[in-house]
């Protein structure tokens, strides 16, 4: 009763348990929305502490998988997964088989991806048993790596954030404090160092900050705890979620945030106001990090990258339909992205019909 009682269970259409001690999977499938399209959305590995930890996880990611899509224009709903245990304990053959069988069962409401934990290679796993999984690397009939597409969105994004606030979107000696040097935080930089913007960087490895130091001579770096205090135009956070909190809001002297974490604002409705009142420009996490999903997006057609970046280009307009909506309504922008994907999905949910009715996305695939 508890269960069904959940107010955080609230919109979701199905939600699938294993607990299998035959192959050792303990795993959640939930499927939040398929209004535009099966629900995509990749499988986490997680240690939880509690079976309660892991359906909370599963249930908010999934649901912010459906607005990811929406927004982004795609025929996608929202969907997620999580492995409950050790990851070094659960990454072999029989677990992640045993939850490509499950994802099976589904029929294609639910298409699996990469997320947290989970590499290549279990995907392989995955797709012996079915092919409703996207994301492998290019060598093995997937989309590859969708960093430089997500940090192609960013790019995009601040141009946006920059012609919302000064009414010129040029990067060109606009300063940027990035935060993390990862797969996405290194290729957003070579765009940035392109464009002839001046960026100060961190990252919790020593390592990473001096490899990119000696590759970008005029790049400068500060230690982690002092990146969003810096004079900058634009903080762009591409390393963790809950870095725009009670203690980093006040220390930002930016007039725009902008990155690929995801989850940025610790509190979404609290900390989405607190930059609104300090007069920063919010690029909403989900809007401007959607490059990776538009492009794993192109597996279900012959898949083209110049045609991933063509779609990569709508991030710009989207931001500013975003900006501007939150302008003239007075909302923080991540309350307007919400109403913006909110609409999407109303006005062309009429798709679910003739998915169910006719050949589904994911029959075009394979
Ligand atoms: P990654 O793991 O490759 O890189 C993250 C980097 O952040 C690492 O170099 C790590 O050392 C650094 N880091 C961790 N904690 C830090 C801290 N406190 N201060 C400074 N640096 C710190 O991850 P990624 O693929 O580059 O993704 C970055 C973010 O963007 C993540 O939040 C991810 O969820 C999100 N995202 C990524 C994609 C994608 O295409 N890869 C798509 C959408 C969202």
């Amino acid at each position: 009763m508890a269960f069904f009682s959940n107010p955080e269970l609230h919109g979701h259409e199905q939600v699938v348990f294993t607990n299998d001690p035959e192959s050792g999977l303990k795993a959640i499938i939930a499927i939040h929305n398929t209004s535009l399209g099966p629900a995509l959305g990749g499988c986490r590995v997680w240690n939880y502490t509690n079976g309660e930890e892991a359906l909370r996880d599963v249930l908010r990611l999934s649901e912010g998988m459906t607005y990811k899509s929406a927004l982004a224009g795609l025929n996608l709903g929202g969907g997620k997964a999580v492995i409950v245990g050790d990851p070094k304990v659960v990454a072999n053959e029989t677990t992640f088989r045993a939850f490509g069988r499950l994802v099976d069962s589904l029929g294609g409401r639910y298409i699996t991806a990469e997320d947290v934990n989970t590499t290549p290679r279990m995907l392989e796993w995955v797709r012996d048993e079915t092919p409703y999984v996207v994301g492998l690397p290019r060598e093995l009939g997937g989309s590859g790596d969708p960093s430089p597409f997500t940090a192609y969105g960013v790019f995009l994004g601040m141009q946006a954030a920059l012609k919302k606030v000064t009414g010129n979107e040029s990067l060109a000696g606009r300063k940027i404090a990035l935060q993390g040097l990862g797969h996405v935080g290194v290729n957003l930089l070579k765009n940035l160092v392109k464009a002839g913007a001046e960026v100060i960087v961190t990252d919790i490895s020593e390592e990473k900050v001096k490899q990119t130091l000696k590759d970008y001579p005029g790049v400068i770096s500060c230690p982690p705890d002092e990146i969003y205090s810096q004079d900058v135009d634009i903080f762009a956070p591409c390393a963790l979620g809950a870095v725009l909190n009670d203690q980093t809001i006040p220390q930002l002297k930016c007039s725009i945030v902008a990155g690929s974490a995801n989850n940025q604002l610790d509190d979404y409705e609290k900390h989405g106001k607190m930059l609104m009142e300090r007069g920063i420009l919010y690029a909403p996490d989900y809007a401007i990090n959607a490059g990776g999903v538009i492009n794993v997006y192109g597996e279900f057609e012959i898949y083209s990258e110049k045609r991933s970046y063509q779609r990569c280009d709508h991030i710009y307009e989207i931001l500013l339909q975003i900006f501007e909506l939150s302008e003239k309504e007075n909302i923080p922008t991540m309350d307007a992205a919400n109403r913006l994907a909110e609409e999407r999905i109303r006005k062309v949910g009429r798709l679910k019909q003739m998915h169910r009715a006719g050949t589904p996305l994911w029959r075009v695939k394979r």
